[in-house]
Protein backbone atom coordinates (compact mmCIF):
# COMPACT_ATOMS: atom_id res chain seq x y z
CA UNK A 1 0.00 0.00 0.00
CA UNK A 2 1.25 3.39 -0.94
CA UNK A 3 -0.12 6.47 -0.21
CA UNK A 4 0.95 9.74 -2.01
CA UNK A 5 3.17 12.30 -1.02
CA UNK A 6 2.40 14.99 -2.99
CA UNK A 7 2.21 15.74 -7.38
CA UNK A 8 2.45 12.33 -8.78
CA UNK A 9 5.86 10.78 -8.83
CA UNK A 10 6.79 8.59 -11.46
CA UNK A 11 5.45 4.72 -12.35
CA UNK A 12 9.02 3.51 -12.05
CA UNK A 13 9.01 4.74 -8.48
CA UNK A 14 5.64 4.02 -7.92
CA UNK A 15 6.59 0.17 -9.00
CA UNK A 16 9.53 0.37 -6.63
CA UNK A 17 7.76 1.33 -4.22
CA UNK A 18 5.08 -1.49 -4.54
CA UNK A 19 7.79 -4.13 -4.71
CA UNK A 20 9.77 -3.54 -2.39
CA UNK A 21 8.23 -1.51 0.24
CA UNK A 22 4.82 -3.03 2.10
CA UNK A 23 2.74 0.43 3.77
CA UNK A 24 4.63 3.31 2.55
CA UNK A 25 3.09 6.48 4.31
CA UNK A 26 4.28 10.48 3.25
CA UNK A 27 6.13 11.06 6.38
CA UNK A 28 3.47 13.98 7.49
CA UNK A 29 1.26 11.55 7.84
CA UNK A 30 3.28 9.06 9.62
CA UNK A 31 3.87 11.45 12.42
CA UNK A 32 0.51 12.31 12.28
CA UNK A 33 -0.70 8.40 12.90
CA UNK A 34 1.55 7.26 15.09
CA UNK A 35 0.88 10.23 17.13
CA UNK A 36 -3.28 9.23 16.67
CA UNK A 37 -2.01 5.85 17.60
CA UNK A 38 0.66 6.78 20.78
CA UNK A 39 -2.31 9.26 21.75
CA UNK A 40 -4.92 6.19 22.56
CA UNK A 41 -1.76 4.82 24.67
CA UNK A 42 -1.71 8.14 26.95
CA UNK A 43 0.84 9.48 25.13
CA UNK A 44 0.53 12.99 24.02
CA UNK A 45 2.96 16.25 23.57
CA UNK A 46 2.17 17.96 26.59
CA UNK A 47 3.64 14.66 28.54
CA UNK A 48 6.24 13.17 26.44
CA UNK A 49 9.84 13.80 25.21
CA UNK A 50 10.17 12.39 21.11
CA UNK A 51 13.82 11.12 20.84
CA UNK A 52 14.65 11.36 17.46
CA UNK A 53 17.72 9.15 15.63
CA UNK A 54 17.54 9.68 11.57
CA UNK A 55 20.81 10.31 8.98
CA UNK A 56 22.68 13.47 9.41
CA UNK A 57 22.15 13.97 6.09
CA UNK A 58 19.90 17.38 5.41
CA UNK A 59 17.64 15.37 3.44
CA UNK A 60 16.59 13.25 6.41
CA UNK A 61 15.83 16.44 8.59
CA UNK A 62 11.75 17.54 7.65
CA UNK A 63 10.69 14.38 9.57
CA UNK A 64 12.96 15.50 12.53
CA UNK A 65 10.92 18.75 11.52
CA UNK A 66 7.54 17.16 11.47
CA UNK A 67 8.06 15.13 15.01
CA UNK A 68 9.11 18.29 16.22
CA UNK A 69 5.79 20.08 15.18
CA UNK A 70 3.74 17.36 16.38
CA UNK A 71 5.46 16.78 19.78
CA UNK A 72 7.48 19.75 20.74
CA UNK A 73 11.42 20.17 20.74
CA UNK A 74 12.92 16.37 20.34
CA UNK A 75 16.23 14.71 21.66
CA UNK A 76 18.57 14.47 19.07
CA UNK A 77 20.23 10.97 18.65
CA UNK A 78 21.24 11.43 14.54
CA UNK A 79 24.57 10.18 13.20
CA UNK A 80 25.93 8.95 10.21
CA UNK A 81 22.87 6.84 8.51
CA UNK A 82 21.05 7.30 11.64
CA UNK A 83 23.09 4.00 13.65
CA UNK A 84 22.46 4.70 17.43
CA UNK A 85 26.10 5.46 18.32
CA UNK A 86 24.62 8.03 20.96
CA UNK A 87 24.68 5.40 23.41
CA UNK A 88 23.71 5.72 27.26
CA UNK A 89 24.58 8.68 28.43
CA UNK A 90 22.43 10.26 25.86
CA UNK A 91 19.47 8.32 26.58
CA UNK A 92 19.86 9.55 30.11
CA UNK A 93 20.23 12.91 29.34
CA UNK A 94 17.07 12.49 27.23
CA UNK A 95 15.21 10.70 29.55
CA UNK A 96 15.99 13.12 32.38
CA UNK A 97 14.44 16.10 29.99
CA UNK A 98 11.21 14.39 29.66
CA UNK A 99 8.09 15.98 31.44
CA UNK A 100 6.56 14.32 34.79
CA UNK A 101 3.03 14.15 34.28
CA UNK A 102 1.08 12.56 37.07
CA UNK A 103 3.83 10.61 38.56
CA UNK A 104 5.42 9.40 35.14
CA UNK A 105 7.76 10.00 32.19
CA UNK A 106 6.99 9.83 28.84
CA UNK A 107 9.72 9.23 25.83
CA UNK A 108 8.72 8.09 21.99
CA UNK A 109 12.00 6.87 20.22
CA UNK A 110 11.78 7.35 15.95
CA UNK A 111 14.75 5.15 14.89
CA UNK A 112 14.39 5.88 10.75
CA UNK A 113 17.20 5.03 8.20
CA UNK A 114 16.64 6.29 4.83
CA UNK A 115 17.59 5.50 1.79
CA UNK A 116 16.76 7.13 -2.10
CA UNK A 117 14.70 6.07 -5.06
CA UNK A 118 14.48 8.38 -8.46
CA UNK A 119 11.67 9.02 -10.66
CA UNK A 120 13.42 6.46 -12.83
CA UNK A 121 12.81 3.59 -10.12
CA UNK A 122 16.83 3.60 -9.66
CA UNK A 123 17.45 2.50 -5.75
CA UNK A 124 19.62 5.15 -3.89
CA UNK A 125 19.85 7.89 -6.26
CA UNK A 126 18.39 11.28 -5.50
CA UNK A 127 18.23 14.52 -7.08
CA UNK A 128 20.01 17.44 -4.64
CA UNK A 129 19.25 21.10 -5.51
CA UNK A 130 22.61 22.94 -7.21
CA UNK A 131 23.83 18.81 -7.10
CA UNK A 132 21.92 16.65 -9.67
CA UNK A 133 22.33 13.12 -9.49
CA UNK A 134 23.10 11.98 -5.87
CA UNK A 135 23.20 9.12 -3.21
CA UNK A 136 21.44 8.24 -0.24
CA UNK A 137 22.50 7.21 2.55
CA UNK A 138 25.93 8.23 1.32
CA UNK A 139 27.44 6.87 4.61
CA UNK A 140 26.39 3.15 3.69
CA UNK A 141 26.97 3.86 -0.37
CA UNK A 142 30.70 4.32 0.74
CA UNK A 143 31.03 1.09 2.99
CA UNK A 144 29.71 -0.71 0.26
CA UNK A 145 31.69 0.90 -2.24
CA UNK A 146 34.72 -0.76 0.39
CA UNK A 147 33.48 -3.73 0.02
CA UNK A 148 32.94 -4.09 -3.61
CA UNK A 149 36.72 -3.13 -3.71
CA UNK A 150 37.56 -5.82 -1.70
CA UNK A 151 39.25 -3.24 0.61
CA UNK A 152 37.93 -2.14 3.81
CA UNK A 153 39.62 0.11 6.27
CA UNK A 154 38.17 -1.05 10.03
CA UNK A 155 40.57 0.82 11.82
CA UNK A 156 38.76 3.69 13.82
CA UNK A 157 39.85 6.60 12.00
CA UNK A 158 39.82 9.54 15.12
CA UNK A 159 38.98 11.90 11.95
CA UNK A 160 36.35 9.81 10.63
CA UNK A 161 35.08 8.42 14.24
CA UNK A 162 31.30 7.77 13.42
CA UNK A 163 32.06 6.05 9.97
CA UNK A 164 34.49 3.58 11.38
CA UNK A 165 32.26 2.80 14.03
CA UNK A 166 29.23 2.08 11.20
CA UNK A 167 31.78 -0.28 9.23
CA UNK A 168 32.88 -2.19 12.58
CA UNK A 169 29.29 -2.69 13.37
CA UNK A 170 27.96 -4.21 10.04
CA UNK A 171 30.73 -6.46 9.60
CA UNK A 172 29.67 -7.95 12.64
CA UNK A 173 26.22 -8.75 11.39
CA UNK A 174 27.08 -9.34 8.02
CA UNK A 175 28.71 -12.79 6.63
CA UNK A 176 32.37 -12.98 5.60
CA UNK A 177 32.59 -12.76 1.72
CA UNK A 178 29.28 -11.32 0.87
CA UNK A 179 28.58 -8.20 0.00
CA UNK A 180 24.30 -6.98 0.62
CA UNK A 181 22.89 -4.56 -1.94
CA UNK A 182 22.23 -1.14 -0.86
CA UNK A 183 18.35 -2.20 0.16
CA UNK A 184 19.40 -5.16 1.94
CA UNK A 185 21.67 -3.39 4.00
CA UNK A 186 19.13 -0.46 4.68
CA UNK A 187 16.58 -2.68 6.43
CA UNK A 188 19.43 -4.85 7.80
CA UNK A 189 20.62 -1.00 9.45
CA UNK A 190 16.78 -0.23 10.41
CA UNK A 191 16.76 -3.82 12.34
CA UNK A 192 20.52 -2.78 14.11
CA UNK A 193 19.30 0.69 14.95
CA UNK A 194 16.49 -0.95 16.97
CA UNK A 195 18.30 -3.62 18.62
CA UNK A 196 21.01 -1.26 19.94
CA UNK A 197 18.66 1.37 20.92
CA UNK A 198 16.55 -1.32 23.08
CA UNK A 199 20.34 -3.03 24.51
CA UNK A 200 20.87 0.20 25.72
CA UNK A 201 17.73 1.54 26.84
CA UNK A 202 16.81 -1.68 29.08
CA UNK A 203 19.09 -1.79 31.79
CA UNK A 204 18.41 2.20 32.61
CA UNK A 205 14.53 2.30 32.33
CA UNK A 206 12.59 1.95 34.86
CA UNK A 207 8.84 1.02 33.98
CA UNK A 208 7.72 1.37 37.01
CA UNK A 209 7.74 4.94 36.30
CA UNK A 210 8.49 5.49 32.52
CA UNK A 211 6.04 4.40 30.00
CA UNK A 212 8.03 4.55 26.57
CA UNK A 213 6.99 3.99 22.56
CA UNK A 214 9.80 2.55 19.97
CA UNK A 215 8.82 3.58 15.90
CA UNK A 216 10.79 2.66 13.62
CA UNK A 217 11.19 2.11 9.43
CA UNK A 218 12.61 3.08 6.63
CA UNK A 219 13.10 6.77 4.96
CA UNK A 220 12.35 7.09 1.32
CA UNK A 221 13.45 9.67 -0.68
CA UNK A 222 10.97 10.25 -3.57
CA UNK A 223 11.26 12.26 -6.51
CA UNK A 224 7.88 14.31 -5.39
CA UNK A 225 8.46 13.98 -1.45
CA UNK A 226 9.86 11.67 1.83
CA UNK A 227 7.67 8.89 2.53
CA UNK A 228 8.21 6.34 5.45
CA UNK A 229 8.05 2.74 5.22
CA UNK A 230 6.90 1.69 8.78
CA UNK A 231 8.22 -1.03 10.42
CA UNK A 232 6.12 -2.65 13.32
CA UNK A 233 6.38 -0.49 16.53
CA UNK A 234 5.74 -1.15 20.39
CA UNK A 235 4.56 0.81 23.30
CA UNK A 236 5.43 -0.62 26.63
CA UNK A 237 2.94 1.26 29.36
CA UNK A 238 2.57 0.28 32.86
CA UNK A 239 5.24 -2.41 31.48
CA UNK A 240 2.88 -4.10 29.34
CA UNK A 241 3.66 -4.07 25.50
CA UNK A 242 1.04 -3.05 23.02
CA UNK A 243 1.26 -3.26 19.24
CA UNK A 244 1.84 0.27 17.49
CA UNK A 245 0.63 -0.28 13.95
CA UNK A 246 -0.27 1.43 11.15
CA UNK A 247 -3.03 0.48 8.90
CA UNK A 248 -5.11 2.27 6.01
CA UNK A 249 -2.30 3.44 3.67
CA UNK A 250 -4.16 4.05 0.13
CA UNK A 251 -3.13 2.04 -2.87
CA UNK A 252 -2.11 4.00 -5.52
ZN1 LIG B 1 22.48 8.88 5.18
Amino acid sequence: MVEKAGRAASMKFDNVLIRFFPAVYSEANFVDRTYQELSRHGFTADNTIAIVDVCRDEISQPLLRLVKDKWGEAFNLCSLAGMFFAGRTALLAAMHHAPRVGGRERYVFFAIPHIAVDGSGQVGVCERPGVGESNACGALNAFLKELQKGKLNVSLDENDLEQSLLKARLLKEIPYGQIPDLLSLTRLVQKLIVTDLENALQPIIDPGKCDYAVLSGIQIHGPDGNYVCPSPGYAIVQGARQDILLTGAKCL
